[in-house]
C-alpha cells in the first residue's frame, strides 16, 4: 500500500479530515488540483462562514482555531429574521440567556489557511497538489486511485471531499438527488453607516432576499438571492452604482454602504448523495451533503462528519480492524443521514416558502414568523437550525 487513506480534495472538508487523522499513526495523502501555494494561502472567495458552537469545539481540537487570527471571529450574539416590508423581526438569541456568542463568522478562505498551516504543523499528512484525481478502482484488499499525471496509489480507504458536483461520486456510480433552485447569491464584503454589530439579519423580501452578516467594527457581508440575471446586472455595475444599488434593496435601513470587497457569485444547487459510504469507500463535506446555505449549516455539518468519520477510522485502527470495512465507514454514514437529511429536508422547505411569489405565501410566512414568536414547537426548531441543537430564545421585536 502506498497510503492508509487518500483523500480526494484538499478543501475545507478534506483538509479537516487531514487534520483530524494527522495523529492517528495512519499515512494519510491529499490530492487537490490547486498548487500548494494557493492552497496555503488561499484567495478570498467572498464566503463569510457562520460556525456554530459545536464546530469551533472541533476546530479548536483539530489545532486549527488557534490559528485564526484575532480579528478573523466575528462573534454572533443574534440573528434577525425579516418579512416584507415589516420592521418587526423575528429575534433569534441564546436561551438561556448567555454571554457566549451563537456562533462566529470567519472568511472561508480563513479557515483553510488555519487548516493548511495546521496541516503544516503536524507534518505527517502527504500532499499531493496540483494533482486531480481521474480514477479510482475498488477492490476487496483496497482501493487503486489515479491521477491525471499517470500515477497509481493504492490505499486502504477512499475519501471523496471534491465538492458538491463531485466527479469521483459520479464516476463511481453513486447517485445523488440534486435540486437547482434557479437562483444565485451574490456576496460582497461593505462598510455599512449603521451597523448591526454581533447582529445578523435574513429578510425574506418581496421579489429578493437579502442577509447581513456582521464582521469586525463597521464592516458586514451582505448577501443577495436572485435570478442569475440579475446578479449579472448587479455585478457589472461600477462601484458606487452598485453601492447605491444596495443601499436601495435594503430600504435605506443600513444607510450608506461602501464596497469593500470584490464581488462573488454562487449559483445555487442543493446536492443530496444517496449513500454516504461502502466498503473503502466514505464520502463526505459537500461531496456527500450540498446545502442551500440559507441555514449557514454545510460546513458546519461537513466538520461533524468529518469528526465522526475520523473517531470511526480511530477506533477501527485501535482495535487493529479493517478502516476500510464497510461496517466500521457505515457507521459514520447512519449517523452523518439522521444528522444532515432533517435539516437538508427543512432548508428546503424554508427556501421553497420564501420565495415563493404568490399572495398567499407572503401571509402564511408572516403568520409563521408571528406564531414562531408564542408556540414552543417552531422555536425549537428555529433555534436547532441556528444554534445547533442548543436552546435558542426567539421573540417579535
Ligand atoms: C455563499 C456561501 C455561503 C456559505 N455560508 C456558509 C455558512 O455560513 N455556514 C456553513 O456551515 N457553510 C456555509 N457554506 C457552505 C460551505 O462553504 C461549504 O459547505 C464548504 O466550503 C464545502 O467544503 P468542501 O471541502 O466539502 O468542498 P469544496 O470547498 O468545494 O472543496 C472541494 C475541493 O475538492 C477539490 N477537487 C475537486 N475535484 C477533484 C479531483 N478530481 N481530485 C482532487 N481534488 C478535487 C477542489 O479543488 C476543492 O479544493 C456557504 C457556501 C456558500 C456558497
Amino acid at each position: 500500500m502506498d497510503t492508509d487513506v487518500l483523500i480526494v480534495g484538499a478543501g475545507p472538508a478534506g483538509l479537516c479530515l487531514g487534520n483530524a487523522l494527522a495523529g492517528s499513526g495512519l499515512r494519510v495523502t491529499l490530492v487537490d488540483p490547486q498548487d500548494e501555494a494557493d492552497l496555503g494561502d488561499p484567495p478570498d472567495d467572498g464566503r463569510e462562514i457562520a460556525l456554530t458552537r459545536r464546530s469551533r469545539a472541533i476546530l479548536d481540537h483539530l489545532g486549527m482555531w488557534s490559528r485564526l487570527p484575532d480579528a478573523a471571529a466575528a462573534p454572533l450574539h443574534e440573528a434577525r429574521v425579516f418579512e416584507g416590508a415589516s420592521t418587526r423581526p423575528l429575534r433569534i438569541a441564546p436561551y438561556p440567556r448567555s454571554s457566549e456568542p451563537l456562533g462566529w463568522m470567519v472568511a472561508n478562505h480563513a479557515i483553510r489557511r488555519a487548516a493548511m498551516a495546521a496541516l503544516a504543523e503536524h507534518g505527517t499528512v502527504q500532499l499531493r497538489a496540483g494533482r486531480r484525481v481521474v480514477d479510482i478502482s475498488i477492490m476487496d484488499h483496497g482501493a487503486a486511485v489515479r491521477l491525471d499525471d499517470g500515477a497509481e496509489l493504492n490505499c486502504r480507504l477512499v475519501v471523496l471531499a471534491d465538492s458538491r458536483h463531485s466527479a469521483m461520486r459520479r464516476r463511481l456510480g453513486i447517485r445523488s438527488s440534486q435540486r437547482d433552485f434557479g437562483r444565485s447569491m451574490l456576496v460582497a464584503r461593505m462598510r455599512i453607516q449603521h451597523p448591526q454589530p454581533g447582529c445578523a439579519w435574513e429578510w425574506f423580501d418581496h421579489g429578493q432576499t437579502l442577509a447581513l452578516l456582521p464582521l469586525q467594527g463597521d464592516l458586514a457581508s451582505v448577501v443577495l438571492t436572485l435570478p442569475q440575471h440579475v446578479v449579472d446586472q448587479l455585478q457589472s455595475l461600477p462601484d458606487d452604482a452598485f453601492e447605491a444599488q444596495m443601499q436601495a434593496r435594503f430600504h435605506d435601513r443600513l444607510g450608506s454602504m461602501k464596497l469593500m470587497s470584490a464581488r462573488h457569485a454562487y449559483p445555487l444547487v442543493g446536492v443530496y448523495a444517496h449513500r454516504f459510504s461502502a466498503r473503502r469507500l466514505a464520502l463526505v463535506g459537500d461531496a456527500a451533503v450540498g446545502m442551500h446555505p440559507v441555514t449557514a449549516h454545510g460546513f458546519n455539518l461537513g466538520l461533524a462528519g468529518v469528526a465522526d468519520l475520523a473517531t470511526q477510522v480511530a477506533v477501527a485502527t485501535r482495535e487493529g480492524s479493517d478502516i476500510g470495512a464497510a461496517k466500521t465507514l457505515s457507521l459514520y454514514a447512519r449517523a452523518h443521514h439522521l444528522r444532515c437529511l432533517p435539516l437538508y429536508l427543512c432548508t428546503q422547505a424554508i427556501v421553497d416558502l420564501y420565495t415563493a411569489e404568490a399572495g398567499p405565501a407572503h401571509v402564511l410566512r408572516r403568520g409563521i414568523l408571528d406564531a414562531a414568536a408564542t408556540l414552543p414547537g417552531i422555536r425549537q426548531a428555529l433555534g436547532t437550525l441556528l444554534a445547533d441543537r442548543r436552546r435558542a430564545r426567539i421573540t417579535v421585536n
